[in-house]
């Protein structure tokens, strides 16, 4: 009989898919940056992506936490919401509406994290990594920020400027 799994590779999968769509966010935001037409909304993106890089170095400590290798998995999820946001980038390149479009697809990516990092920080406590609960918890934070701000950015110039 197979080896029943449990919480412990639950969360070791998950890191991996994880760990997996930061690498792919990584690559994406200094595209989405390049395509963005307010200055604001550039440097929010080229913000981002050195905070990602730091992301991704956390998540390399928790793999170290956990005794496992840093591996990344494909995530589908992460694919999909990152060519959604490169066919808007394609279809609305030179319209007013293209900022508030990379916003809208900026946020899809920021919640899919949030989801991600919210689960795994309670699982870490879970499981009794205190440190790595930690760890997931300050880049929770950032995440969270980082949708905050782009709210408020779509409040502001992209949407007034889609709707003249
Ligand atoms: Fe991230
Ligand atoms: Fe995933
Ligand atoms: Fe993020």
């Amino acid at each position: 009989m197979a080896k029943e799994k449990t919480l412990e590779d639950l969360f070791y999968d998950t890191l991996k898919d994880i760990y997996y769509a930061e690498r792919q966010i990584l690559k994406a935001l200094p595209k989405m940056a390049r395509a963005a037409q307010s200055e604001e909304l550039k440097a929010g993106f080229l913000e981002h992506r050195d905070q990602t890089e730091g992301q991704i170095e956390r998540l390399q400590q928790v793999f170290e936490i956990i005794g496992r290798r840093a591996q990344g998995k494909t995530c589908e999820a992460i694919q999909g919401i990152i060519a959604e946001g490169e066919e808007i980038m394609e279809d609305f390149k030179g319209t007013s509406a293209l900022d508030a479009g990379l916003i809208s697809s900026a946020q899809a990516v920021e919640h899919y994290e949030i989801a991600r990092y919210g689960t795994l920080k309670t699982w870490a406590q879970t499981l009794g990594y205190k440190e790595a609960a930690t760890l997931l918890d300050q880049t929770l934070q950032e995440e969270g920020a980082t949708d905050q701000k782009l709210t408020k950015l779509a409040g502001t110039a992209a949407n007034a400027k889609a709707a003249a």
